[in-house]
């Protein structure tokens, strides 16, 4: 968020967090990129100790009753650390989110206030190996027996694979039924039946023990069904709304100010970099950029937390602040390696990891490609679904009524 606009309070929650995040060691973050760690356990635990996790949640659960502006504000600290920790931060959010709105008071009791408190950890279990992008053609299953669910499937690249306590589950109960009319969602115990197949060796976003997992036949109690029996397509979209506004954040000014820092001093040509049109022309563009998507976002998040406008209208806008922060760090983040030359590439500095982790974002939690399914979507329903508003620019042309008739042919 633009400084100049902070409250005080939110001034003094950035500074909360500012000290979450100095006081990781540099060797976790290290271990984590090397696989050493395979999940953040302490970093969630003392974000949890310092009441800093799902701070748009309400106090009765564990939260601060505070705004998604705010969990914006958080995760611009956050994100410095690498994606892996942001990730983890916000699948409390993500999670949350389900059982926040969809839960039973003993859900939210047994799994809401321990996942804020960082005692329990959670995980998302989407995407399947068959496709992630095609959601709803999911093929896992859970068949109600008696006072259970058996759920068989499996499910790939879900972050905390290995560290995770429990995870949230979309299944189909009604695999004969429309697509949309077919799943439900199950909080998932570590437990007989559930076991890690498979841990990626990632690009990048190390240290989550992201894998694959296989339920078989496992038996999950009914009463961790959260909301309505085949009903979780509502879910999903609720879920979509943490899951994708999330990136909103923007984490690259960290990288683009130690680039900044740099040009200052590196010379070329006896002459520091930071004096080339080719060098510092880059970096105003990447402040331009960073601080559209700042803006952005928060109009976005603020929107979104006071339900202005239809649903359809919210999709379209959450889906093109995820698409836009994520594209745009990257772009940023390439050109921050591009100034630094040779340097950059290595390890001596920490935009590669930055680079290799900020890759993954225009993929996970619905590809660009996604994206713009929703927003050409939701735009097409939106300007269709009335007349012309505003000033009618079509009869703004020097040609006649009938003229026109023999140019714009539709058909
Ligand atoms: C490191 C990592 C962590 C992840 N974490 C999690 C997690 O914790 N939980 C979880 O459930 N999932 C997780 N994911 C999964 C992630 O969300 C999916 O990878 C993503 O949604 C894409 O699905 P897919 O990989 O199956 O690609 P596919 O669905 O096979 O898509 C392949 C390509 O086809 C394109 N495409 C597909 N359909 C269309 C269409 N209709 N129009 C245009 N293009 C299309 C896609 O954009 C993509 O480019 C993670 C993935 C990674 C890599």
């Amino acid at each position: 968020m633009f400084e100049v606009l902070m409250s005080e309070e939110q001034k003094k929650l950035r500074d909360e967090v500012r000290d979450l995040v100095k006081s990781v060691p540099r060797q976790m973050i290290l271990d984590m990129d090397a696989d050493r760690i395979t999940f953040p356990t302490e970093f969630l635990q003392e974000a949890g100790r310092r009441n800093l996790l799902g701070l748009r949640f309400p106090r009765q659960w564990g939260g601060r009753g505070l705004t998604w502006n705010e969990e914006l504000i958080a995760l611009e600290e956050i994100g410095p650390l690498g994606i892996c920790f942001s990730c983890q931060y916000s699948l409390v959010s993500i999670v949350g989110e389900t059982i926040k709105v969809y839960g039973t008071d003993e859900q939210k009791e047994k799994y809401l206030k321990p996942t804020l408190a960082g005692t329990r950890f959670c995980a998302e279990a989407l995407t399947e190996p068959r496709g992630g992008s095609d959601f709803f053609g999911a093929t896992s299953t859970a068949r109600r027996d008696g006072d259970y669910y058996i759920l068989n499937g499996q499910k790939r690249f879900v972050v905390g694979a290995e560290g995770a306590d429990y995870f949230a589950v979309y299944a189909k109960t009604a695999p004969d039924a429309a697509p949309h009319e077919s799943m439900s969602l199950l909080l998932v115990d570590r437990g007989e039946g559930v076991s890690v197949k498979h841990v990626y060796g990632l690009m990048g976003a190390r240290g989550n023990g992201t894998g694959r997992l296989l339920f078989k036949d496992v038996r999950v109690p009914a009463e961790n069904l959260v909301g309505e029996e085949h009903q979780a397509t509502k879910i999903f979209w609720q879920m979509m709304i943490p899951e994708r506004l999330a990136s909103g954040a923007v984490s690259a000014w960290a990288s683009l100010a130690l680039v900044a820092r740099y040009a200052n001093r590196r010379k070329a040509f006896g002459q520091t970099i930071r004096n080339y049109q080719g060098v510092n022309f880059k970096i105003a563009d990447c402040i331009t950029k960073l601080d559209a998507v700042t803006a952005f976002a928060h109009t976005v998040a603020e929107i979104v937390e006071k339900e202005l406008g239809p649903a359809g209208y919210r999709r379209r806008l959450v889906s093109e602040v995820k698409k836009f922060s994520t594209q745009t760090q990257w772009e940023v983040l390439n050109d921050c390696m591009q100034i630094l030359g040779g340097i950059g590439y290595t390890n001596a500095l920490p935009i590669e990891r930055e680079l290799r982790g900020s890759r993954l974002c225009t993929i996970w939690t619905g590809t660009t490609e996604i994206q713009n399914t929703i927003i050409q979507h939701e735009y097409f329903k939106e300007v269709l679904s009335k007349g012309v508003e505003g000033r009618d620019i079509a009869a703004d042309v020097p040609l006649t009524e009938e003229e026109l008739s023999e140019e714009i042919i539709y058909e």
